[in-house]
């Protein structure tokens, strides 16, 4: 398997530390606020590495965090409040109520896009204790210092590498260019980073520690959760573009400085995503749940093969009318399977399922693996039963249930009920309620009710 490493600055072979294992550690979601869907792009990158490394028969382990606690607005400055706290204001619950609520609602979509949870999912708040010891040995060793608020910070310059992995050099980044020349009085250099942040007796959710009551800075949390359960070597490290800096910088200096070798292999970013020409996020208004995709009629997984259209690496531009189309693609692969399915099975064809491998092996080229399916329900040279068993080995790999229908009655349809259903699907996603209204009266003509249910539109024929 190939993958594009940060670090390397190219498309290199992940060849694992320990025979056939894979681990492999995803810097999870904040849990303060549902995720949307450009956080699930993220999270389909872990689960599609995963995936293809399981066709290699590899054992992998996946550590994905759960962050309650230390993630601040502007994590660059070490400024602005605790997003966790900050929604438990807002909401008038305890930071343990927010976290639970979110945390319940991550693995729903997580559910919801077929990508399988991590085999370990520690909560910041649960890790205090390897944080604090991690703290006090990059003290030991010269790599951080305290303050007299009680803060510590890491002393950036002592890392002679620093800024290897994103390219920002110290030398280059310009004091508190974010927040306008606001610098914490107490750093001895602008870009140190708190690893742990003293707070005043006022603040929820802190904890003793030698320099007093405070709490953990965001970036150590990773460090420490992710060195206590995978060790002191990281095959792969996820997350977005977005982290590169300064969260995964600031945490390979401190892991790196903290074990004396490198730890982390394999850098692994993936783009974001914009929906419908804008990034997504909440001061712009621009934010698309899973939910909402459910409640305009589509089926979630829609999303997850749009995002398979294009390559992790490359910025998608998601629209409505995409998501649709692959809701139509989808339904169309799913009857086809299930007609397939009745004929007796055959072989997959060798040719097509090397293609296919060859694809997810460079580094995750699944535009380049989608076109292996479409050339396959195309062919009209190979039996059906070998294209049943063709798509559903390769939906192992792509995680789209192709196989759903299987065993389930025909889709019995009246003539011209297809289209019409698939014109109301569209009315309802561009919020046309009167189109829709007319076009259920136009299918009960035909015969056929329609029910709108939490998952998309439901339909029985009589
Ligand atoms: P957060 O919960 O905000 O810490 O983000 C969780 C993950 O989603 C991180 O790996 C981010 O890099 C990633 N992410 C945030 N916004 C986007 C986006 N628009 N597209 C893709 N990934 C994103
Ligand atoms: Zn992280």
């Amino acid at each position: 398997m190939r993958l594009h490493d940060t670090m390397a600055r190219g498309v290199v072979d992940v060849v694992p530390a320990r025979r056939g294992e894979l681990r492999v550690y995803a810097c999870g979601p904040t849990v303060y606020r549902y995720a949307h869907v450009g956080n699930m792009r993220t999270f389909l990158l872990t689960d599609l590495i995963r995936r293809v490394a399981e066709l290699h028969k590899l054992t992998v382990t996946v550590v994905q965090n759960v962050t309650d606690v230390g993630h601040l607005v502007d994590d660059t400055n070490d400024s602005g409040e605790d997003k966790v706290l900050a929604q438990a204001r807002r909401e008038g619950r305890t930071t343990q109520e927010i976290a639970e609520f979110y945390t319940a609602a991550f693995h729903r979509d997580l559910a919801a896009l077929n990508i399988r949870p991590a085999d370990e999912e520690p909560k910041a708040s649960d890790w205090i204790a390897p944080m604090v010891e991690l703290i006090e040995r990059l003290v030991a060793k010269g790599h951080a210092y305290p303050t007299a608020d009680g803060s510590v910070f890491f002393d950036a310059r002592s890392w002679p590498s620093y800024g290897a992995l994103s390219g920002n050099r110290l030398d280059a980044l310009v004091a508190g260019h974010r927040t306008e020349g606001e610098v914490h009085a107490q750093k001895r250099f602008h870009a140190d980073w708190a690893l742990w942040k003293g707070a005043g007796p006022n603040r929820a959710q802190t904890w003793q520690t030698p320099w007093g009551a405070g709490f953990p800075g965001w970036h150590v949390e990773c460090s420490a959760m992710s060195l206590a359960l995978l060790g002191e070597t990281i095959d792969v490290h996820t997350g977005g573009i977005d982290l590169r800096f300064p969260h995964h910088e600031d945490e390979r200096a401190q892991s790196e400085a903290a074990v004396a070798h490198p730890v982390v292999r394999h850098w692994v970013h993936g783009e974001h995503l914009l929906f419908e020409g804008r990034k997504m996020a909440k001061s712009t208004g621009n934010v698309v749940l899973v939910s909402d995709v459910a409640e305009r009629g589509h089926d979630p997984l829609a999303v997850r093969l749009s995002f398979l259209g294009s390559r992790y690496r490359t910025q998608i531009n998601l629209t409505w009318d995409e998501i649709a189309a692959a809701d139509r693609t989808l339904a169309r692969w799913r009857d086809r399977v299930r007609q397939w399915a009745e004929s007796p099975s055959k072989p997959t064809c060798a040719g097509y399922d090397a293609r296919f491998r060859a694809a997810l092996d460079d580094d995750l080229d699944t535009p380049a693996a989608l076109q292996v399916l479409r050339d396959v329900e195309r062919d009209t040279t190979i039996p059906d039963g070998s294209k049943f068993e063709t798509f559903a080995a390769f939906d192992r790999a792509l995680g789209l249930d192709l196989v759903r229908d299987v065993g389930r009655p025909p889709t019995a349809l009246p003539p011209g009920a297809a289209d019409l259903l698939d014109q109301r699907e569209r009315a309802r996603a561009a919020k046309d309620f009167a189109a829709a209204d007319r076009l259920r009266d136009d299918l009960a003509a035909l015969g056929v009710t329609v029910r709108d249910t939490a998952t998309g539109q439901d339909w029985s024929a009589t």
